[in-house]
Formats: structure tokens, sequence, C-alpha cells
């Protein structure tokens, strides 16, 4: 008798529930299967989070309906946390707008700051979510394809002129998901100069900012000059912290986009359980020596994978940062026809490139989030397929 509007149903596929049918599937056979395919954090939520949680949810003060914006110590802690680790300075009642989680802004923001019919750009691939604000909100939507010989930056020379006039709003992430490339400071300015000589805003999403490769700390978009004239950053805690079940996060950055965020956040929603908002606060005003720890335990993952990859003679592309490997697929496949062959043949589940848009054609993603000897065993498992010429 009831259906879902339009809008709604006009919503993009959640590409991801069907590659965890299809992982359940095969499971339900009694194979031992590998899951490298999803993106969920393995490690606990540090201790002295929890506790700082714990602490908070025994306080009565706690309890009742807080601030509509937040609480405000907790974007005091967004704006020394930035200044500490960026040397960008924000003032925390007009450029922090707390958030219960990344996504919920990154799909309100179009809604937020465009008029149904207006054009917005993002990246292909990218975070498959990215599309639902686009649905929601009416837009037009012009992808910039991300390019391995571009090492995954886009190149704005290759939209056209009625883009570029049209465009409104262009959504970046570094480092990425799904190819774990990373932004150099010439590519932010470059979109600095881009984005005010078309008058676009962009949207930095900062969600794997804390994790970096080979001892690269990876460069907050608000660190360019100009950037907060033109832009705002999307910040989690739930991949450096492993607080993906929490729910929280923050935007930062120009004060314009910040209040349209912040209007859209008073129509939909109250705020973020006030003990979670405390716990966050303990998380960015820590020494940060988890993250520490997190990124080690990544960077020795991927550094097992690659070393296990190249063993049966499959390449990755380097990844910088995230926790992702972005793997090629061999001659002859499609990354849906891999992804279905390693997961029929190998027991091993890996997300294929296409579902974050025709522009990740020819790869397939690899979450680093399991400890060796599993990734070995992957390997092997692959290995004994014979896929790859060395
Ligand atoms: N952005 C990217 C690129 C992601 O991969 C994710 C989660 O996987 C998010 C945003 C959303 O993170 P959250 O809503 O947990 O803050």
């Amino acid at each position: 008798k009831f259906e879902a509007s339009k809008v709604l149903q006009s919503l993009p596929k959640q590409f991801f529930a069907n590659l965890v049918r299809k992982v359940n599937a095969k499971a339900a056979t009694g194979a031992d299967v590998i899951n490298l395919g999803q993106g969920n954090p393995d490690q606990p939520t540090p201790d002295f989070i929890v506790q700082a949680m714990q602490q908070a949810t025994a306080d009565p003060a706690n309890h009742k309906y807080s601030l509509f914006r937040g609480d405000p110590a907790l974007k005091q802690a967004a704006a020394d946390f930035y200044q500490r680790e960026y040397n960008v300075t924000l003032d925390p009642e007009t450029e922090v707008a707390i958030l219960g989680g990344s996504k919920i802004g990154l799909v309100e923001l179009p809604f937020a700051l465009l008029n149904p019919g207006d054009t917005m750009i993002l990246p292909d691939p990218g975070y498959p979510d990215y599309l639902s604000g686009v649905a929601l909100a009416q837009v037009k939507l012009e992808l910039i394809k991300l390019r391995e010989q571009n090492h995954f930056l886009p190149d704005y020379n290759e939209l056209s002129e009625d883009a570029k006039q049209q465009a409104k709003l262009l959504y970046l992430n570094y480092p990425n998901n799904p190819t774990g490339a990373v932004a150099t400071s010439d590519f932010f300015k470059n979109t600095v100069t881009f984005a005010q000589a078309n008058q676009i805003g962009v949207v930095h999403d900062f969600a794997y900012g804390a994790i970096g490769f080979d001892g690269h700390k990876p460069l907050s978009f608000l660190q360019t000059p100009g950037a907060k004239d033109v832009g705002i950053e999307m910040y989690t805690l739930s991949k450096s912290y492993n607080m993906a079940g929490w729910r929280i996060g923050f935007a930062v950055g120009n004060a314009d986009m910040i209040e349209a965020l912040n209007l859209i956040q008073d129509h939909l929603f109250v705020s973020v359980f006030p003990a979670i908002q405390k716990a966050a606060i303990a998380a960015l005003q820590s020494d940060q020596s988890t993250v520490t720890d997190l990124v080690s335990l990544y960077q020795r993952r991927r550094d097992d994978f690659y070393a296990a990859a190249r063993q049966i003679g499959w390449e990755p592309y380097p990844s910088g940062g995230s926790f992702y490997a972005w793997m090629p697929v061999p001659e002859g496949f499609t990354s849906e026809t891999f992804t279905d062959l390693l997961l029929e043949k190998a027991a091993v589940a890996v997300a294929p490139g296409n579902g974050f848009g025709s522009g990740g054609e020819g790869f397939v993603r690899v979450g680093l989030l399991i400890d060796e000897p599993r990734f070995s065993e992957a390997c092997q498992r692959i290995g004994q397929l014979h896929l790859f010429s060395r």
C-alpha cells in the first residue's frame, strides 16, 4: 500500500549490500571465506575513549536534549586539534559543525547548499554514498575521472566550459577511497585556483586523514592558502579512533558552508548523544599515540599484503594512505567478473572497482582489515588460479 517516494526510489542501489549477500551465500556453502571486501575497521575503540564515554553516560547532565549545534567544548577541541595537527586556525563557533558521522554531512550538503537542477561534480571512482546526496537534492551530476596516469587526482581541464560554469560544488577525497591515492600540495593549490575562478564550493572528505603510509602525513585541504574561502573539510573519528559505530565527526572551514550545514542539521537532528561528544573530546585531546599505533598496524598489513600479492605476480597500485589496497584486474576480466571468480574459486571476497563508478573499472579494492596469515592464505589461493603472468 505504501511505497517509497520517487526521490527515494531514484537513489542508487547500495552495491555493498549485494556484495555482502554474495559473500554470505558463499559462506553458507561451508567455504572458509576470506573477506577483504568491506571497509569496517576491525580494531576496538581505544580504552581511554570508552572510559570517557562511560563516565559521561553516568552523568545525568548528559541525558537531556543537548545544545542543537553540539557541545561548544567539542567544537573547541576540534579547532585545537586542527591547530595542533595542521597549523590551521579555526573559529570554533562559526567554522566547526558537529555531525553524527561524516556520511550524514556528505549526504546533506548538496541539499544544504544547492537548488534543484544545480550541478555538482563528483570524483569517479568515488565513495558511493556521495551519489545519495545528489539524488536527494535533485541536482545534476558531473563526474570527473580519477586516472591512474594522473595518480588518481582529477584534471580540471577535462571539464567542459559548461560544466565549469554550472557546477556549484565539488567533492574530493584524499587519502582516497577506493584507490589509496594521496593529494599533493600543488594539487590542492590548483584546486583552490579552480574553485575561485569558477565559484565552486569544495568539500574535501578527509575520512582517512590520519592514515598515511611511508612516514607521510596526509595534507589537510585547509592547509592550502585560500582554502577556507572556497571550501570545507569533513573529518570523522570513525577510522582514526575505530569509532565507526559511535557516529561522530565534524566539518570545518568556510563559515557560510558550515552555517548551511548547521541549518539543515537544526531541522533534521538535535545532536549526537552528549556522552559520545565527551568521548570525542577525549580522543581529540589525547596525545594521538593510539593513532600512531594504528597507522603502524595498517602499514604492516599493507606491506604484508603487497609482499604476498607480488609473490604471485599481482602488482599493486601503491597506496599512500587509507586502509585499502587498489589492485589491477588481470587481462580478460572486468572488475565484476574477476570479483565473482575470486569468490567462487578462491573464496576470497574483494570489492569490484566499478562499484565506485565506471572510473574504478580495471581494479578491485582490498580492505587491509585482517592480519597475516590470512593475507598470505588469500594470495596463495588466488595464485593457484594462475591469472597473473610473471
Ligand atoms: N567518506 C569516506 C571516503 C568513507 O570511506 C567513509 C566510510 O567508509 C565515510 C566518508 C563515512 O564515514 P563516517 O560516516 O563513519 O564518518
